[in-house]
């Protein structure tokens, strides 16, 4: 009855098989590899990315699933069968768009400009810079011809991360965060005395690190007998398959809570991958629904949990255990404000829950620009400052503390950046459902624990995998789509309280 689809399954697996080899080389390249090993590494990841992409798109792989589709056409749409079949179609078509020629041209503008971004930040020259992000804006133009779309270009490259999402439904909800948070925030910096940060600011020994680290993500319900926490300079999270999910780490010697919030956040991502249902491993559908759902997990635990006065409650005389000479003259109600305190500043990755969404909407306008062709290149970093300004009141001394601090745009990847608004916004709203929907999450949320949010997200989120998009995710397990209502009132919640607003 399912031959068709049983040998298709047999071809998915291969190629995750090695997809996931992949995975394995990658993570020892970022974690263990001597530098002087790059160039092999490089050769071997490039074979086995060829190998996989030449099976997956081969003709064989077209009439399988050819095959099994019609063998499979009366299968309910929430199956695992139908959902096998219509991701793989998707993909498959997608795939077939690029030619090798393709590929590997953009593979090589991307590599070249990856390089020299990491030198011109290094050196401040943009003015360098610039012919290698052209050459990144138009081969990233080239690939939305290619995908197609209906009415803009950014809508095609935008799907490559978070399908079935529009520009235009992007800015009618970032425009609703943009006018709320920028008031806040301006309030904010009036009573930026009223959250004081200094603790946080002390020597604190990695060694101890390593264990808050280690504490921080089993207390949140990360499996280590299905995972590992490694020690990189940019972290991760990375599957091998469910019962294999690695998380990483980078210690700060004078600063503390950037490993333990860090791990946080690849915890989130991991709990996710080990959460898909088993029947979904090494396959297709064995991996999130889109990189704004996965963010949602990564976000949850590292803010909505992590951040909590509740998780800290339970657990902060742990930390002082750890870091008595820092921390035992500490009030828990200090730390808490001390870990969530507002601060403008120049750097994405550095900002708190209120600030971070306006650096994502920065880049998300200057994309459009860029993709559409109302912004040239050599006028960058005047619009990059500029709105700096506007949105955050500060301006960069710097190009390297400004338009070079992120990578991703000298890999062409425009349309991924809003997955983290996205994801903070997902966060909140899977959040508030989630608590109305079982009200001892709430409860067992001021007391320091999650099991029944992780179990909630489980049925609802994690067991899913691939299988749906991220809007009919969002729509079964909330009710509704998208909004960035209870993220708002998330934080107008917190941070009025913490301000005094
Ligand atoms: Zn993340």
């Amino acid at each position: 009855m399912s031959k068709h689809y049983e040998a298709l399954l047999n071809q998915l697996h291969k190629i995750n098989d090695i997809e996931k080899a992949m995975a394995v080389l990658q993570w020892d390249q970022e974690t263990n590899m001597p530098a002087m090993g790059a160039q092999r590494r490089v050769q071997q990841l490039t074979t086995l990315s060829e190998i996989a992409h030449t099976m997956f798109t081969s003709a064989q792989t077209g009439e399988l699933l050819a095959g099994a589709l019609e063998e499979q056409a009366e299968a309910d749409f929430d199956s695992t069968h139908a959902s096998m079949l219509r991701v793989t179609q998707r993909e498959y078509n997608e795939q077939r768009l690029f030619s090798a020629e393709f590929v590997s041209r953009k593979s090589a503008i991307t590599g070249t400009a990856g390089a020299a971004w990491a030198q011109m930040r290094a050196d401040n020259n943009f003015a360098d810079f610039k012919k290698h992000l052209e050459a990144a804006v138009a081969i990233a133009q080239e690939t939305a011809e290619i995908r197609t779309y209906d009415t803009e270009p950014y809508d095609a490259l935008l799907s490559q991360f978070e399908r079935g999402m529009t520009s235009a439904e992007l800015r009618r909800i970032f425009d609703e965060v943009k006018r709320a948070t920028v008031p806040m925030l301006q309030a904010i910096a009036q009573r930026s005395d009223r959250v004081d940060d200094t603790i946080l600011q002390q020597a604190f020994p990695v060694a101890e690190q390593e264990a808050m680290c280690r504490y921080g993500a089993e207390s949140i319900g990360y499996d280590f007998n299905r995972g590992h926490l490694g020690e990189v300079h940019h972290p991760f999270s990375t599957s091998f398959g469910r019962d294999d999910v690695r998380i990483t780490t980078r210690y700060a010697p004078d600063y503390a809570m950037s490993s333990l919030f860090g791990t946080m956040h690849e915890a989130g991502h991991a709990m996710y991958e080990q959460g898909i249902a088993e029947d979904l491993d090494r396959s297709p559908l064995g991996e999130g629904a889109s990189l704004g759902i996965h963010e949602s997990q990564s976000r949850l635990f590292e803010n909505q949990v992590g951040r909590s006065l509740g998780y800290w409650q339970a657990h902060f005389p742990k930390l002082q255990s750890l870091f008595p000479q820092q921390l035992a003259n500490v009030e828990v109600a200090d730390f808490y404000k001390a870990i969530n305190k507002v601060q403008p500043s120049l750097i994405r990755v550095e900002a708190d829950e209120l600030t971070y969404n306006l650096h994502i909407i920065l880049r998300f306008e200057l994309e459009q620009a860029l993709i559409n062709g109302d912004l040239q290149v050599a006028d960058l970093p005047t619009a990059w400052n500029d709105k700096m300004q506007s949105l955050l009141g500060v301006t960069p001394p710097s190009d390297k503390q400004g338009v070079l601090q992120d990578v991703h745009w000298s890999q062409a990847a425009f349309g991924y950046f809003p997955t983290y608004t996205l994801g903070n916004l997902y966060s909140a709203q899977f959040m508030e459902s989630a608590k109305s929907q079982d009200p001892r999450i709430e409860q067992e949320l001021a007391q320091g624990k999650n099991t029944f949010l992780l179990a909630w997200l489980r049925e609802n989120i994690h067991q899913h995998g691939n299988k749906y998009d991220a809007a009919e995710l969002c729509k079964r397990a909330t009710g509704k789509s998208l909004s960035a209502e209870p993220f708002l009132q998330y934080v107008r919640g917190k941070f009025g309280e913490l301000y005094g607003l």
